[in-house]
């Protein structure tokens, strides 16, 4: 019996990815033609050496609407995916388990999806069940070495969902790449030629604005801004929308805000009632309306390598990413406001009470001052 035959067979009767061997099969199944049929986009041989890098050849190899690294169509091509980058350079606010749960719950609704882990954390690997050791070919080879993003493409446990994984060599990268020429257009370089065979490719940003924060600007169509409901929701969210400001003016003016996601809301609390006005008086219909509620079994899934959406298909957290789904498919919304870009509060807080202020007299935790100093604090305020 090969080892093929032992491995447990899929829901779908297919054999599961073979732990080591999932970027073949991974990069015949991306390059297959979709409906109608298209060639496939050249690959090398799997067993050939990477080609070396060659800067100069990413620019020449650039499609006609660029002039030199800058792209200068508005709009994307119709005939491709939609390219989303989750980004916040807040840390914890659930980035990674959107990116995840979301492309999952797309997939779960027929598209073909990719994400990209764009975090040396690799967690967004992790949760999608391809542990460190399977990681063979990933972001830092298609960014730092130029390999082509095919050879990167894995299968995961769940049919229609993909992924370029990440490991802690992607933080070399940031450094690597900061000589190098083109140095914020390296994903976009990249995904050419990978984006028409997917419906969504989801890049699940790191927790900074750095250039790996940069290349997923660069080479996204809408951007997803996971939002925390707790006090310090709003923080650096200006500094945020001011680099989306320059990414769409020097390097990709395709790039929108299209959507808030208000995650880890409890809805017994008041704060959180409070986060999700205070959010939408910003951004009005940029928020998703789904909220996504604070729930064990979303926390829990990640360490069973599994979306929510096959860990626990009936959880209030997968109903939710389902939800949230199915809004992002809708597509960018008009929108009625603005992008918010200055004069963003820092930190969301109760509106004072008559019961609160006596609690207040008793709890001097740094919370309760900053409640006494009003419902919000503004960048530049007296403190
Ligand atoms: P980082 O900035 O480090 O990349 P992140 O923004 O990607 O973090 P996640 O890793 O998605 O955030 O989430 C942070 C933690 O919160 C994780 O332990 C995750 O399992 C948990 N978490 C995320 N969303 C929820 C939720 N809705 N309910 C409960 N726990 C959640
Ligand atoms: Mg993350």
């Amino acid at each position: 019996m090969s080892l093929e035959d032992e491995r447990p067979p899929r829901p779908d009767g297919e054999p599961s990815p073979p732990p080591d061997g999932g970027v073949q099969r991974a990069r015949q199944e991306a390059d297959a033609p979709r409906e109608p049929p298209e060639p496939p986009p050249p690959t090398p041989p799997p067993d050939s050496d990477p080609p070396a890098y060659n800067p100069q050849a990413s620019v020449e190899g650039s499609v006609p609407e660029t002039v030199g690294a800058v792209p200068r169509t508005a709009e994307a091509p119709v005939d491709r995916g939609r390219i989303i980058a989750v980004a916040n350079q807040k840390g914890g606010v659930g980035k990674s388990t959107t990116a995840v749960n979301l492309g999952a719950a797309l997939a779960e609704s027929g598209a073909r999806v990719l994400v990209v882990d764009m975090d040396p954390q690799g967690n967004a690997s992790t949760g999608m069940g391809i542990s460190p050791q399977q990681r063979e070919i990933t972001t830092y080879q298609v960014l730092a070495a130029g390999l082509p993003a095919t050879r990167a493409i894995m299968e995961t446990a769940v049919e229609n969902l993909f992924a370029i994984t990440s490991t802690i060599d992607l933080a070399g990268a940031e450094i690597e790449l900061v000589s190098q020429f083109s140095r914020e257009m390296r994903l976009t370089r990249a995904l050419e030629g990978v984006v028409e065979t997917f419906d969504y490719v989801i890049l699940d940003c790191p927790p900074s604005l750095g250039l790996l924060t940069v290349n997923s600007l660069a080479a996204a169509d809408e951007l997803i801004v996971p939002i925390q409901c707790e006090y310090y929701a709003l923080e650096g969210l200006g500094q945020l929308l001011r680099n989306v400001r320059l990414v769409q003016q020097n390097l990709n003016p395709r790039l929108r805000l299209t959507g808030i996601v208000l995650t880890m809301y409890d809805s017994r609390t008041k704060l959180a009632e409070q986060v999700v006005a205070e959010v939408r008086k910003y951004f009005g219909g940029r928020v998703y309306d789904t909220l996504i509620p604070r729930s064990v079994r979303l926390s829990e899934a990640p360490g069973y390598g599994q979306p929510i959406t096959t860990y626990d298909p009936s959880s209030k957290g997968a109903q939710a990413y389902l939800a949230l789904a199915a809004e992002v498919a809708e597509g960018p919304r008009d929108f009625d406001i603005p992008m918010p870009t200055e004069d963003m509060p820092e930190v969301v807080l109760p509106e004072p009470t008559p019961e609160m202020d006596g609690e207040e007299e008793r709890e001097p935790s740094e919370a309760a001052s900053r409640r006494r100093r009003g419902l919000f604090r503004r960048k530049g305020d007296e403190s």
